[in-house]
């Protein structure tokens, strides 16, 4: 089944018990290795200002090349990071991986645009977050205002208290904050409005069937006009078809992000796309 289904695909995983034990032990020693092999990578993935069709940032996301297993999915690997500790150690890495690309390419003569690095639940409860992010920030020379920390609607609903004395550290850096994933964390919305947030970013589940599920049609239009009336920008995910981007344009969501502007894209292919400030969907 799992050689059916290519070396990429972790579906071994889900055959009995012991198979799964072996693989989650032999993938975690291998993913407390793959930092200093230097198998970890970062894409990057544009946002679109939907009114304007110029990117406006860009999402770091996480991957893994795996020696024998090939690219493994963030999907897969992050919650075993989550589990083993080392999603603090990766997380930093990310962090720093993507402001150093930034400053390198504003250095290159790139206007500064905004950076979007994801946060980990368990990064997120870490006492020195906000000291490493500024030591980053200090270190890059990025200027705080072009780094968006995401964090998701369910990390942020474990502990409201917790979470907006958290944001409002990070905000005090002069850094955004986007909800990612929302729509999925069943929060409250009188929970929203205490956190410092700047972004909410729909779940790509609600724009999947866009615009021809009445019901994610609602709750799309619903996300926009929370944000607009909390004064936040929002944001849609997994965006694949123009129908979908004349839809989110019809309700005025602000931002979009999916394959049918880029798929997330290594540094190298992505910097042309930047230069030129325009995906061609
Ligand atoms: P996310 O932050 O919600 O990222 C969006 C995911 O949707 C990415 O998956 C992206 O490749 C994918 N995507 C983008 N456009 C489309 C589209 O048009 N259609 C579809 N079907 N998918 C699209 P990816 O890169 O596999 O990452 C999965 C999740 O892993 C991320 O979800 C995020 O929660 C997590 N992740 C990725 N990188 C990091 C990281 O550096 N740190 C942490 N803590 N989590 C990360
Ligand atoms: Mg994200
Ligand atoms: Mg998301
Ligand atoms: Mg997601």
């Amino acid at each position: 089944q799992a050689k059916q289904q290519g070396k990429n695909n972790y579906q071994i995983y889900h055959e009995g018990m012991a198979v799964q034990t072996l693989n989650h032990l032999a993938l975690e020693s291998d993913l407390r290795k793959a930092l200093s092999r230097k198998e970890l990578l970062v894409h990057y993935q544009p946002q679109i200002d939907l009114m304007t069709g110029a990117i406006v940032g860009v999402e770091a996301l996480l991957r893994w090349q795996h020696p024998l297993l090939g690219f493994v999915s963030p999907a897969q690997f992050i919650p075993l990071a989550e589990e083993s500790g080392i999603i603090c150690t990766i997380g930093e890495w990310v962090l720093r991986t993507a402001c150093q690309q930034q400053r390198d390419w504003q250095a290159a003569g790139l206007p500064p645009m905004r950076m979007a690095v994801n946060l980990s639940a368990q990064q997120f409860q870490q006492s020195s977050l906000a000291t490493s992010i500024l030591q980053t920030l200090e270190e890059t020379g990025i200027e705080p205002q072009y780094l968006e920390l995401e964090i998701t609607e369910s990390a942020a609903m474990r502990d409201v208290q917790f979470t907006t004395s958290t944001l409002s550290r990070l905000v005090d850096l002069g850094v955004q904050i986007a909800m990612d994933d929302f729509g999925t964390g069943y929060s409250s919305l009188s929970v929203i409005k205490h956190f410092p947030l700047h972004t909410l970013k729909i779940d790509q589940s609600f724009v999947r069937d866009a615009p021809h599920n009445s019901s994610d049609v609602a709750i799309a239009n619903t996300v926009v006009a929370l944000g607009r009336g909390l004064g936040l920008k929002v944001l849609a995910e997994g965006v694949e078809t123009a129908e979908q981007v004349e839809f989110l344009r019809s309700i005025q969501c602000d931002f979009a992000q999916g394959y049918y502007f880029s798929r997330p894209l290594p540094p190298e292919a992505i910097a042309p796309l930047l230069i030129s400030k325009q995906v061609t969907g």
